[in-house]
């Protein structure tokens, strides 16, 4: 499998070369140069497999080639050793047809790990196989940070730089970053919103010269590795309700737009999704989108959903070059002109397309503390305030009650136990592995939202690790 630039510009690679190079050259996301179609009978031969036989299977095609089957087996098999539930992605039934897939068993506790706990490894073997390392640079709106550094910490082949910004991510979020002490781990704390980390990350990337000196990498989920991982659980989640004769839908609580466009890319291989539901919190962007095809930013407010305090989804750029029928030139267009105006709009044709998969929903931070308050005492489950805007989100815009319906929730409760304690009343507690997670040392540095001198620092520390 090759893949291929979404602004059409950049050279087509190999999935090695797609993983290491994160955002492709001309800036657009590498996406595969065509979806690999699971037919019926074969989606069918994948039920009743466990996780990580399942995920085998389905990431298969996309790194055929390029990792031997047997190694393919062992790393997928180690990406989900470590996750403290024997099914990796447990369905809980909250009522009639509608279930909660519960994406928090790893371990940072979010849904991230999922394909996080993957990509540290399938970098470490590629880089350990051309005798290479590299510098990542990520942004972290709190649970990819984390996620993000337990994957590559104390791997020989990798420096990892996390930007987080200052005081916006939750404190147990903060500490699972901070409190790693690994030399090739180095923690940012950014005077500025997440969007500002993230721009900066971009900027680096833009920067060609920077870019090579430090060999850069990404982690984010403008990664396609990222991406692909998170499509298992869509596939392992519909072949428990029906599919593949059957339609399920999915409610997705979304920030960047990844792990929903990793339902749309399950869709697109074959498997039966009836509905996609976005549910977003203030930062509404995506959901102003799908009334009326217009993408325009306003600011970012802070939210007690912080991993969804984004106004800039930069991984909808995927789905805007499926809509424009993976046109690079017209989307190249569009998003230069976003990111010269904050604004674009699709045709009519393009909204009707989307809507026939997507649909979307926004509630405030009043709104997610009465259904996780509301989910609690009906429901008996405890769930984090994203993972309450996904059920929300389901509830509201669930379509047919015929077809099962997955809400996927992100988060473990008690990486947020301040918002869950004002709805709920209750204080959750950490799982035992982080259970003196408080009592750990922190290390970070705070920096102005200032690229130079975050490239500076990035420069001076880079060799950390290897010395
Ligand atoms: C990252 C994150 C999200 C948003 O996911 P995207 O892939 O960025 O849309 C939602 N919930 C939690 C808990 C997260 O960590």
């Amino acid at each position: 499998m090759k893949y291929v630039s979404t602004r059409g510009q950049a050279p087509t690679l190999s999935f090695d070369d797609a993983l290491l190079s994160g955002l492709a050259r001309d800036g657009g996301l590498y996406v595969p140069e065509e979806w690999p179609v699971f037919s019926t009978e074969e989606i069918e031969s994948l039920s009743g497999l466990s996780y990580p036989e399942m995920a085998i299977r389905i990431i298969n095609p996309f790194t055929a080639g390029v990792i031997e089957d047997s190694d393919l087996a062992t790393l997928v098999n180690e990406s989900y050793a470590g996750f403290n539930d024997p099914a990796i992605a447990p369905l809980r039934q909250l009522g009639d047809g509608e279930w909660l897939m519960e994406l928090f068993h790893g371990p940072t506790l979010a849904f991230k790990d999922y394909a996080m706990q993957f990509l540290g490894r399938v970098f470490d073997h590629i880089l350990t196989k051309r005798g290479e390392r590299v510098t990542i640079v990520g942004a972290t709106s709190g649970d990819t940070g984390s996620a993000a550094i337990e994957s590559c910490r104390s791997r020989d082949t990798i420096e990892i730089f996390i930007l987080h910004p200052e005081g916006r991510v939750s404190e147990v979020q903060r500490r699972q970053m901070t409190t790693v002490r690994d030399a090739n781990v180095h923690n940012i704390a950014i005077k500025g919103t997440f969007d500002d980390c993230q721009n900066m990350v971009k900027g680096m990337f833009n920067d060609t010269e920077f870019r090579d000196h430090c060999k850069l990498s990404a982690v984010n989920s403008i990664n396609w590795v990222r991406v692909m991982a998170q499509i298992v659980y869509y596939f392992y989640g519909a072949l428990q309700l029906g599919a593949p004769e059957n339609p399920v839908s999915f409610s997705v609580p979304t920030g960047n737009f990844g792990n929903v466009f990793a339902g749309y890319g399950a869709k697109r291989m074959g498997l039966n999704i009836e509905k996609l539901i976005i549910g977003s919190n203030s930062n509404d962007i995506l959901s102003r989108f799908f009334e009326d095809g217009r993408m325009l930013t306003t600011g970012v407010h802070p939210t007690i959903s912080p991993s969804m305090d984004i106004q800039i989804s930069s991984n909808f750029e995927r789905l805007l070059f499926e809509l424009y029928g993976r046109n690079g030139d017209i989307t190249q267009t569009m998003m230069k002109t976003f990111s010269d105006t904050g604004f674009f709009e699709v045709g009519q044709s393009q909204l009707e397309q989307a809507l026939s998969l997507f649909s979307a929903q926004r509630f405030s931070d009043d709104e997610t503390l009465a259904i996780m308050k509301q989910v609690l005492s009906e429901n008996k489950e405890l769930l984090d305030p994203h993972s309450a805007i996904g059920v929300a989100a389901g509830r509201a815009k669930r379509i047919n009650n015929k077809t099962p319906h997955i809400s996927l929730a992100t988060a473990h409760p008690a990486k947020f136990p301040d918002a869950v304690k004002q709805a709920c009343g209750q204080h959750p507690a950490l799982p035992p592995s982080l259970s003196d997670l408080f009592e750990r040392e922190e290390h970070f540095t705070v920096l102005q939202n200032d690229r130079n001198q975050v490239q500076d620092f990035i420069k001076k520390h880079r060799m950390d690790g290897a010395n």
